[in-house]
């Protein structure tokens, strides 16, 4: 007979802070839920006691750990794929699939997907090394401007390069990479779907991400997006398809351009709970979290609508400290209305690591701006060391 599904013994690859904020939705429905990662220092730790000790990216650890879990899940895609497989093979239930795991961990073969389905996305080529790409430059096959992505193991924008004239090429890469057209970027969206066992869908209203230009990272995101009902059902629908196509059991994170011409465009895929989704746990009537672990265990899905606006900060280590954190300013922080901090229990702080996030839940998201430049000014993250 088959188990009942909160009786299932769920297996997590990763215990940082989005395995955290899936413990915290766990503990809801008092799941039997344990996670693998190198130390009980990750912020899962912190929590509880179920964190073992191992590689995710090691076969013989994915192994050794999946071995009496029912169900096994991701909270980072870089995990090693063949164990996943291999577990899949010994019917063990594994959401998302390793094949889609696998598709995703590679920005090529996730374009081609793209490609081959019509998914709308940047034109782009593939590219084994700079000799390679200077080749198809001076054969004319690629010209500037162009963006250049590591294939693999990128993140937040740590494996993109824009190259605009001839002088950058000596920043470009020397790996195999995806070379894309630029997109005149008016707007950085995000739609997080959540795809059940039988195909039933939830999807989260977008989410728009405001970048900081010099740092290249989010300055904050709104919730919902600044767009009309038209772009914002079409975005929906592209991450819909999207989730469709790859039949994905469990969450999905659409990242999706809005161009100057009002034009989307597919950026790239997540195969897991994603940054852009953590206002969800506020800010939405079920969370992402929550709803990982209902499409995991084949539980009915949860509404997605909106409770509240919000805006989401990240909390960043200050550039210049190193060491033990402190939380400089937060009490004066929590004083202001709407205002939920998530300190993700990481001990040391390094330069703009990420430390944490804050949302602020507001029906006015102009109020809800005035309050993040208040703790932009006055929460600092330092070291006395
Ligand atoms: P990562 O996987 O590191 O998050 P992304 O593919 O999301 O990398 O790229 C990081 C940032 O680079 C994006 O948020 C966007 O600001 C910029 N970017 C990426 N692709 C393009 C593109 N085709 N055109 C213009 N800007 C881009």
């Amino acid at each position: 007979m088959s188990k009942n599904p909160l009786d299932k013994k769920i297996g997590i690859l990763g215990a940082g802070q989005l395995g955290k904020m899936l413990f915290q939705a766990s503990t809801k429905l008092n799941l039997d839920i344990s996670f693998l990662d190198s130390s009980v220092e990750m912020p899962v730790g912190r929590i509880s006691d179920r964190v073992y000790i191992g590689n995710f990216k090691d076969y013989d650890d994915v192994i050794a750990f999946g071995a009496d879990k029912d169900v096994i899940s991701i909270e980072i895609e870089a995990v090693n794929v063949d164990a996943l497989q291999q577990l899949e093979n010994d019917g063990k239930q594994v959401f998302p699939q390793p094949s889609v795991v696998r598709l995703i961990q590679d920005k090529g073969t996730q374009k081609e997907f793209f490609r081959i389905n019509e998914l709308v996305s940047p034109s782009f080529q593939l590219v084994e090394s700079k000799e390679h790409l200077q080749s198809s430059i001076d054969s004319g096959d690629i010209t500037f401007p162009f963006v250049q992505k590591l294939r693999r193991d990128g993140y937040d924008g740590r494996g993109v390069c824009v190259i605009n004239t001839k002088q950058d090429m000596d920043d470009a890469f020397d790996s195999p990479c995806v070379i894309e057209d630029l997109v005149d970027i008016s707007k950085e969206l995000s739609v997080i779907v959540a795809r059940g066992k039988s195909g039933e869908i939830a999807v989260y209203d977008p989410v728009e991400m405001v970048v900081n230009p010099e740092a290249n990272v989010l300055d904050f995101q709104l919730a919902p997006a600044a767009i009309d009902k038209a772009k914002s059902d079409e975005a929906k629908k592209l991450a819909i398809d999207t989730a469709n196509k790859l039949e994905i059991v469990g969450l999905l994170a659409v990242e999706l351009f809005l161009d100057i011409n009002n034009e989307l465009w597919i950026n790239e895929l997540a195969p897991r709970a994603h940054n852009s989704g953590h206002h969800s746990i506020e800010s939405c009537q079920t969370s992402q979290y929550e709803q990982q672990l209902r499409c995991i265990l084949g539980l009915p899905l949860g509404s997605t609508a909106l409770l509240s606006p919000s805006l989401l900060m990240n909390i960043l280590g200050d550039p210049h400290h190193t060491g033990p954190a402190i939380y400089q300013g937060l009490a004066a922080c929590l004083e202001k209305k709407g205002v939920h901090p998530h300190l993700y229990g990481k001990t040391i702080t390094k330069p703009m690591r990420k430390m944490g996030h804050i949302t602020i839940v507001n029906s006015n998201l102009e109020e809800a701006k005035d309050i993040y430049h208040y703790i932009k000014s006055t929460l600092k993250v330092i070291s006395h060391e």
